[in-house]
């Protein structure tokens, strides 16, 4: 790793990747998404739901939602916003869902810049442990953004010096460049929302509400579905789906 004064700043525009496991997708997932294409000025930002997470896989009480259930949640998440799109790009594909792939099967597509991939700080630095992290620094920009409590330090300690060694960073190691692929890492302070969806599960679980976390679509067919065992407050979620609709229309 080499330290520069100058910033590697990205020219705005392209696509931004927003990959995870949306179990379910709730309002941080969103804010985090517009805050980074709004200081990227990106084009648009395509959630890309993990089929088969490697590193996540539930546990025989509280299994990992089915795949098909958590992207209709994260179509119903973006239906409203005209920058926001869904790919199923992972569901499509057998075996663990390794991003390096799907940015693989992306470039194949010959757009003219890589895109954005956008990561949270918490899941950026466990990154050494993912497939091919050499590759994938390679394939895309990094939007890496402060989620908290979590959000003390800056990228260049976040990584390990193994794969720091291919970028020249700036003074403040907030910034990298790829010397050989030009593809860049950018540190981004957002106005982030202390929500996960651990928590959603487990409050859910407890059947105690989550109706301020998520989008209250998303809320309805969380419930709906029957996952994370949240079934007393099915009625309820009903009563205010109703409520709502009878409010609209008079
Ligand atoms: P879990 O608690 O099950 O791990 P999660 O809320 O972390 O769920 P993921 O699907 O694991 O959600 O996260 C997908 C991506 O979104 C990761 O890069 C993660 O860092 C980022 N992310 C999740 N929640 C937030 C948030 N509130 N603010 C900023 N980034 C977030
Ligand atoms: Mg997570």
């Amino acid at each position: 790793m080499t330290a520069t004064s100058a910033k590697p700043l990205r020219a705005p525009g392209g696509v931004g990747l927003f990959g995870g496991t949306f179990d379910p997708i709730h309002l941080g997932h969103l804010r985090a998404a517009e805050e980074t294409l709004r200081a990227l000025q990106l084009d648009r930002i395509v959630f890309v739901p993990s089929a088969e997470p490697p590193h996540k896989t539930g546990t025989e009480t509280e299994p990992m939602a089915p795949a098909v259930d958590r992207m209709q949640w994260l179509r119903l998440a973006v239906k409203a916003h005209p920058k926001f799109e869904v790919d199923a790009i992972e569901l499509t594909r057998p075996g663990p869902s390794y991003s390096v792939d799907t940015l693989r099967a992306l470039a194949a597509k010959g757009e003219a810049r890589p895109p954005v991939f956008i990561i949270g700080c918490d899941a950026f630095r466990l990154i050494a442990g993912w497939r091919e992290p050499e590759a994938l620094f390679a394939l895309a920009d990094f939007a890496v953004l402060s989620r908290p409590p979590s959000n003390r330090g800056a990228l260049a300690q976040w990584i390990p010096e193994a794969l720091a060694c291919a970028f020249d960073f700036s003074s403040d190691g907030r910034s990298a460049l790829h010397r050989s692929a030009g593809t860049r890492l950018l540190q981004l302070e957002i106005d982030a929302l202390d929500i996960s969806s651990s928590e959603v599960r487990a409050a859910l679980a407890r059947n105690e509400p989550a109706s301020a976390w998520l989008p209250p679509a998303v809320h309805c067919a969380v419930i709906e579905s029957g996952h994370y065992r949240g079934a007393n407050e099915c009625a309820e979620a009903g009563n205010v789906t109703v409520h709502g609709r009878n409010e609209r229309h008079g």
